[in-house]
């Protein structure tokens, strides 16, 4: 790759592994052969010994990438990847997958938690539209309306979410090209239909076990939106409530659960709805009508999820489909704590996890800049003509670059980070401004992300669970 640089000391090239110690051991390294294909990815101590020893080549920086100068890929290991789509981030993680007596163990290698940029975006197509309005009252010369000479192909996703798609499938060949990865597993609904065997219409006691209890709790979490039904609260413990309590016959047919706080399912008791609600005609009335009404497609709040994995299987790659409420299940049976990157690691079939114990590398979706060669001020008059040119002095806004500023300044020391450019020459290092372009070093291109390591740690305690099933 062109913007690695040559003079990258192994001590410098892994920041990466820099944390690696006894029992925090950091996210593994991607390695290619010497003809650029992948192998297995390898400990950073590994790493930094091939590099010592000149048998390898920085490939990348950020995530770490490392290729071979002297073999070419042997026998590799299935790898597979978990993803958990989210609205503002997006869990990933590559693990090697080891059958044994118990089912699959996964040995998480890698973890990426990608921060989508959905809010700006549609905050960017709110001001554009803004722009483009002040046209229709402008003292301009007369132009038809065009609000609706659009076709929408079908699939169309609005801007902001189908920026989440292209994300997630940026990243999925990305790990392609470093890892041997053979197959996808994906979390798509909330809920699994099927494996709560269509609770509106059957009637199925809901007690089948553990993993139809928590489809089940999900189910109820999404039809009543996720709050209290008798006083609307919301982010507080909620308990499964029988409309007709069981004492005075009841059943535990889904058209007959909702969901109450703690407070109000005890103030309840063992009351009718009727008698509880004597108070709340209009509140009785919704409850009754929503009780009824079968929430039909839940698929339909997931359309990024849906389209990710469209965009997948036009890779090629054997997507497998899981639930959120697996998802959950599996979290809650090894004791995992909850995080994007956890999630990914837990979704789909697995009997425990393992080596789960380095902090992921958090991805943040910037953006390549902008078209727009004009900054406004608040009343949306001109304010600053941006120059033609991205670039300034052969660096660009959104690259890597180490700077190295010598003593007597006011800057003086060493700054890495995302740097911020200026035609005049005077730049921003990560949070350092005023930093002269001589003194810069770019360590990689710009790509549209931004990275740190400043994920959510995990706890070393909550390492190499493995199911007590
Ligand atoms: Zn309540």
């Amino acid at each position: 790759m062109s913007s690695i640089p040559e003079r990258v000391t192994p001590q410098q090239a892994l920041v990466p592994g820099k944390d690696v110690g006894r029992g925090n051991p950091s996210t593994y390294v991607f390695v290619l052969d010497r003809h650029g294909h992948p192998c297995m990815p390898c400990h950073p101590a590994r790493a930094r010994q091939l590099l010592r020893r000149h048998r390898a080549r920085v490939h990348r920086l950020v995530p770490f990438v490392i290729r071979l100068v002297d073999r070419q890929a042997t026998a590799t290991q299935p790898m597979g990847l978990g993803i958990d789509p989210g609205s503002t981030a997006t869990g990933l993680a590559l693990y090697r997958a080891e059958s044994t007596s118990i089912g699959a163990i996964r040995h998480v290698l890698f973890g990426l938690e990608l921060h989508h940029r959905s809010r700006l975006i549609h905050k960017r197509m709110g001001q554009r539209a803004a722009y483009r309005r002040r046209r229709r009252s402008a003292n301009l010369r007369y132009r038809a309306p065009r609000f609706d000479n659009r076709t929408r192909k079908p699939g169309w996703l609005a801007p902001s979410l189908f920026s989440r798609v292209q994300h997630v499938e940026t990243w999925v060949r990305r790990f392609l090209h470093w890892t041997p990865v053979v197959s996808v597993d994906l979390e798509l609904v909330c809920f699994d239909l099927q494996q709560m065997e269509n609770p509106e219409i059957s009637g199925i006691e809901y007690q089948q076990g553990t993993l139809v209890g928590t489809e089940l709790r999900e189910y109820l979490l999404e039809k009543w939106g996720r709050a209290c039904a008798y006083c609307e609260a919301t982010g507080v413990p909620l308990n499964l409530d029988h409309v007709v309590p069981r004492s005075r016959g009841g059943s535990d047919r889904i058209a007959n659960l909702t969901l109450a706080c703690v407070p109000c399912n005890q103030a309840k008791g063992s009351q009718a709805i009727e008698a509880f609600l004597a108070q709340d005609p209009q509140r009785l009335a919704r409850i009754r009508a929503q009780l009824r009404t079968p929430l039909r497609d839940a698929a339909a709040v997931n359309s990024m999820r849906w389209a990710v994995k469209g965009r997948l299987e036009a890779l090629g790659l054997p997507v497998a489909c899981w639930s959120g409420g697996r998802t959950k299940w599996n979290r809650h049976r090894l004791a995992v704590a909850k995080s994007h990157v956890t999630d990914a690691a837990v979704c789909g079939e697995l009997a425990g996890i393992q080596g789960w114990t380095a902090a992921p590398l958090v991805v943040t979706a910037t953006g390549r800049g902008t078209h727009q060669r004009t900054r406004s001020d608040a009343f949306g008059l001109p304010r600053l003509h941006l120059p033609r040119t991205t670039s300034a002095h052969g660096f660009a806004t959104g690259d890597l670059v180490v700077a190295v500023v010598p003593l007597g300044l006011t800057t003086a020391g060493r700054h890495t980070g995302r740097v911020a450019v200026r035609t005049r020459g005077s730049f921003r290092v990560g949070t350092t401004d005023g930093i002269n372009w001589k003194h810069c070093r770019r360590l990689q291109r710009a790509d549209g992300y931004s990275y740190s390591h400043e994920g959510t740690p995990l706890l070393p305690a909550l390492n190499d669970r493995a199911s007590a099933a």
